[in-house]
């Protein structure tokens, strides 16, 4: 049986970090879920200037002392994405790109919003030629033929991976760096439009082609929290959550951009530290009605 944490906080940016934080000197077992280079959103900023008691800081500097301050705290990232999360009535169920499962009595979701929409057709097919995770779905594709939008250099391993199974794999690299791939994976630099299908999706609509296909794999930084999380209430494009940061579902906080705007890292982080106390109240809740 797998390990049980107390928490597992889905997000390395701001809300993720603070949560964290405040979790670890409340003595909580905590998985942290995300990266080392914590957020692109931390790593693009070219100046930050309201951040309190760090003025004119680089969003570069900013995440260098975001780092130091997990380690000189013993928290430490496990360096993963997370595909889904189910509630499973007392504890929740994580599972992971790299098909790995956690367990947590609660969960905190601090995923940052997602600003890219659905391709018109991605959310109808979704588990029927639909993927958002090539290493979980590629034996499905053994000896057949899979498109792949990947939206960060870091997706060009899944291709790999798939053209180790798949008949055939097309490669649609959404960023400027030229992919480098193996020679049987045909990249294309086209713009995905849309998804077709009847009962499962069969073809990839681009700008200029289109390509028959029998799975399309979306690869992207991160997926929706409606789809990462099957019951998840949404109030537009963000989580639902009152003033403790709970959302509908029993054990289960979000935090920061996802929960709605300002966009803006101190009310990241200061979700973040309200998220974590309200998550300690509900284990030690937890704890009396079973003792
Ligand atoms: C260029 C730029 C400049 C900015 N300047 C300022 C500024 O000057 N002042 C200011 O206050 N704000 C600024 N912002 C806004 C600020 O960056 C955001 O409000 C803040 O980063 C949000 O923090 P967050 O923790 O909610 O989400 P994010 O910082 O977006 O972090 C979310 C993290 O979760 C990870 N993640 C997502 N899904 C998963 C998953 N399934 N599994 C594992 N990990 C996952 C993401 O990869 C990311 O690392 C700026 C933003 C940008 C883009």
């Amino acid at each position: 049986m797998s390990e049980r944490y107390d928490v597992a906080i889905i997000g390395t940016g701001p809300a993720g970090l603070s949560a964290a934080i405040t979790l670890k000197i409340r003595n909580k077992k905590i998985l942290l879920l995300g990266n080392r280079e914590l957020s692109p959103k931390i790593a693009k900023a070219h100046e930050i200037n309201n951040y309190l008691g760090i003025p004119a800081v680089s969003g570069a500097e900013l995440g260098k002392r975001f780092l130091e301050h997990l380690d000189q705290m013993g928290v430490e990232i496990t360096e993963e994405q997370i595909t889904a999360v189910y509630a499973m009535g007392d504890y929740f169920n994580l599972q992971s790109k790299t098909n790995q499962e956690y367990e947590a009595d609660s969960v905190i979701i601090a995923t940052g919003v997602n600003l890219g929409k659905p391709y018109p057709g991605e959310e109808k097919f979704l588990g029927r030629g639909v993927s958002y995770c090539a290493t979980c779905d590629a034996p499905l594709y053994r000896g057949k033929e899979a498109v792949i939008i990947g939206f960060s250099p870091k997706e060009e391993a899944e291709a790999e991976f798939m053209a180790e199974v798949a008949s055939k794999v097309s490669y649609v690299p959404m960023y400027k760096e030229e992919p480098n791939l193996s020679e049987g994976i045909d990249v294309i630099r086209d713009v995905p439009v849309s998804i077709e299908g009847n009962r499962k999706a069969d073809k990839l609509v681009l700008k200029a082609q289109e390509i028959e296909t029998d799975g399309i794999f979306i690869l992207r930084e991160s997926v929706s929290p409606a789809q990462l999380v099957p019951g998840l209430k949404m109030d537009g494009n963000h989580i639902e959550v009152n003033r403790k940061m709970e959302t509908n579902i029993s054990g289960c906080f979000a935090c920061g951009d996802i929960v709605g705007t300002p966009y803006q890292y101190i009310k990241s982080a200061g979700e973040g530290n309200v998220a974590a106390l309200s998550v300690t109240a509900y284990l030690d809740q937890k704890k009396k009605n079973k003792s």
